[in-house]
């Protein structure tokens, strides 16, 4: 049987693989990485029997030995626990399923292993997009996006490649549904609420990526994320709102013709799509009715409420390690926001504060990144005070 491996495993994303790999019967779980949530942990280790776990704080992880002392599975902890799971030699494959730059180094780790990646884990990318594809493509590993609107692009390039070469990308339609706040004005933002900017009107998330998708910056992570898993230039990705969420994205070629993948909003399928590259599977669950949809409606962005969007093109723009600042500033702002310490106005603040504070760095290699995501943290303390 094939194993897999999972980082995040109580999360939206982890449990949304393990219940396909419930469904599908075929695929067993090797090891599981959580944060805290070891309740759920082990009820998973009782129904998928990994043989490794790993819990983020040592405590909770001697809390968990105990509680199943009467099974077989090592349970570790820490960052050296996620790299064990991360290149655990019984699975062949890693899904990415935490949240943040967190996830760099076992990704990197499991790349040099071999595994193959299915990923969610769309900061690791954006941050260190520039060592992670290179490395793989030296491995030969494939990295197989999870994000929706990636695996839509990824599923309308099949048949791309033909004997003579690859036909060529003339532009990435990148849809996005706008979130909570599409329609809004800038001073409208003022005083959203954190019970407001968790209200996503189509996916059900985990808290983090719900915030980003309704300031955009997720869309932001997107675009940088496009980029370096298709190579495709930023110019050449259009940003398109489209609030139905049924076309996942699409790509142009150089005829005109744009290929697209549509659907109803459902995570698990982009998710099997991954585990079984190049097979589909039968999946349970809504299909798209389209006459029960009656129309799909497209807008642009608007980068004047929206700036995290701009942002992430201009950190695009300005490579090197400002992605990283982008990212590392919105992660600990959106943070923030969640303890209630900052408005929402001032996540896209600290951001545009962290990238014009971040001293350039052409090709910041891992421990370069990590010292602009800790001067980043640095900054925002001292500048915001005891946040
Ligand atoms: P989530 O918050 O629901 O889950 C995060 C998981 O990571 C949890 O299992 C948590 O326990 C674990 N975790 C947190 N800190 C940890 C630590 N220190 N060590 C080990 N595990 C830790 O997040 P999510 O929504 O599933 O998102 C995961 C990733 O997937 C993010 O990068 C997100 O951008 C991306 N993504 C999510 C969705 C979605 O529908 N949820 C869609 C596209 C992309
Ligand atoms: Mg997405």
């Amino acid at each position: 049987m094939r194993k897999i491996a999972i980082l995040g495993s109580t999360g939206s994303i982890g449990t949304q693989t393990l219940s396909v790999v419930r469904e599908q019967g075929d695929i067993g779980v090797a090891a599981l990485a959580a944060g805290s949530n070891t309740v759920l942990l082990e009820r998973q280790i009782r129904e998928f029997s990994p043989e490794l776990v790993c819990v983020w704080e040592e405590a909770a992880a001697a809390r968990l030995r105990e509680s199943i002392a009467d099974l077989s599975v090592r349970v570790v902890s820490g960052m050296e626990g996620l790299l064990e799971v991360a290149v655990y030699p019984k699975s062949e494959l890693l899904v990415t399923a935490i949240v943040g730059m967190l996830g760099i180094r076992p990704t990197i780790a499991a790349i040099q292993a071999g595994k193959k990646i299915a990923l969610a884990n769309k900061e690791t990318l954006v941050t260190a997009g520039h060592l992670i594809m290179p490395l793989a493509r030296e491995r030969g590993v494939p990295i197989l996006p999870v994000d929706s609107e990636h695996s839509a692009i990824f599923q309308s390039l099949q048949g791309a490649v033909y004997d003579g070469g690859r036909n060529r990308i003339e532009k990435i339609l990148l849809t996005a549904s706008g979130g909570p706040f599409r329609g809004k004005k800038r001073e409208e933002l003022a005083d959203i609420q954190v019970e407001d900017a968790l209200r996503h009107p189509n996916w059900s998330m985990g808290k983090k990526i719900t915030i980003d998708s309704s300031t955009l910056v997720n869309k932001g992570l997107e675009v940088m994320e496009a980029k370096w898993l298709f190579g495709v230039e930023p110019e050449r990705i259009q940003v398109v709102v489209h609030p139905q969420s049924v076309i996942h994205s699409a790509v142009e070629y150089e005829d005109g013709a744009v290929i697209a993948q549509l659907g109803t909003p459902d995570m698990r399928l982009p998710i099997q799509y991954a585990l079984y590259y190049p097979e589909r599977r039968p999946l349970s669950g809504e299909r798209l009715d389209l006459f029960a949809l009656g129309q799909l409606t497209f807008e642009r962005p608007d980068l004047d409420t929206f700036r995290g969007l701009p942002l992430a093109y201009e950190a695009m723009r300005r490579g090197g390690n400002i992605p990283t600042a982008f990212n590392a500033a919105n992660e600990r702002a959106v943070a923030l926001f969640l303890e209630r310490k900052i408005a929402y106005p001032q996540i896209t603040e600290i951001i545009a504060a962290c990238m014009e504070e971040a001293s350039y760095q052409e090709a910041p290699d891992l421990d370069a990144i990590l010292e602009t995501e800790a001067s980043a943290y640095e900054y925002i303390a001292r500048r915001w005070g005891e946040v």
